[in-house]
């Protein structure tokens, strides 16, 4: 026991003196020992972090890189309260249709039935509409409809200026998710929204627009339309001078058919 007690002592003195107290200890030579390692933490890098994070952790990482969505944006509009329309609202009418559309409908504000059903265009004024679009040829299916205000205003008012400035980061967001090839505004408030504009109706309707490359187009509301059934040619020259474009430019439709007023006809 001795012996081998010498002969340890011996070797480690031997290997010490050579190579060092860190070659016994299995630090490879030319690094520095444990008690002259200085004390520096690794730099943590994003990618050093998601491989150390524990499982449990990784989750709320991807989550909160995780692009927004159409029903996340929703989500916000159901619970706002940024302006005053929250109030008296009973459902926020945030939109409804494909989200992948052709054309984006944009309207004035949410009215009583749609505030009663939290869907935008039901009603009177929704039925008139219906038959707009399907004098159009589309079907509610394939475009998207939404108003610049989510909430309805008292009395049928337009939406004032505040709350259509509180609200515009909804419609925004809508545009840019659901990127729709058209933007057909319904009335002058749905166009100053769109197009930051204060122009008048008339002088909106005889041009076309641009948003961001999307092609604007600008009618009439038809709740104005149901009130005044005057502005129904109006309405069917921008309804024809839309299709035109759109049959030049996808033309999957059959032809339009001539004027025979909704309210007649259907
Ligand atoms: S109208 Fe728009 S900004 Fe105002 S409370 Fe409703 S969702 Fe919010």
């Amino acid at each position: 026991m001795v012996n081998s007690l010498d002969t340890l002592a011996a070797f480690w003195q031997q290997q010490s003196e050579l190579y060092g107290d860190a070659a016994l200890l299995g630090i490879p030579r030319g690094t520095a020992s444990f008690t002259e390692q200085p004390n520096v933490l690794p730099v943590v890098t994003p990618e050093l972090a998601r491989e150390t994070a524990p499982e449990a952790e990784q989750p709320v990482v991807a989550a909160k890189s995780r692009k927004k969505t159409l029903a996340d944006v929703a989500a916000e509009a159901g619970a706002c309260t940024a302006c005053g329309l929250s109030r008296a609202r009973t459902k926020v009418v945030f939109g409804n249709g494909s989200e992948k559309p052709r054309i984006l409908f944009v309207g004035e504000a949410p009215d009583k039935d749609d505030d009663a059903s939290g869907l935008p265009f039901t009603g009177q004024v929704g039925a008139l509409f219906d038959r707009m679009l399907t004098r159009m040829g589309f079907a509610r299916g394939e475009v998207y409809i939404t108003f610049p205000v989510k909430c309805k205003p008292p009395a049928n008012r337009q939406p004032a200026a505040d709350e259509l400035s509180a609200c515009h980061s909804f419609l925004q967001q809508q545009i840019s998710l659901l990127q729709p090839r058209y933007i057909f505004c319904l009335g002058r408030v749905a166009a100053a929204s769109v197009l930051n504009t204060s122009a008048d109706i008339d002088t909106l309707r005889s041009s076309e627009h641009q948003y961001k490359g999307i092609r604007v187009f600008v009618t009439h509301n038809p709740a104005a339309l149901l009130h005044n059934q005057g502005l129904f040619w109006a309405v069917f020259e921008d309804m024809k001078r839309f299709r035109a474009v759109y049959d030049r430019e996808i033309g999957d439709k059959p032809p339009m058919p001539d004027a025979a007023k909704p309210g007649k006809n259907g």
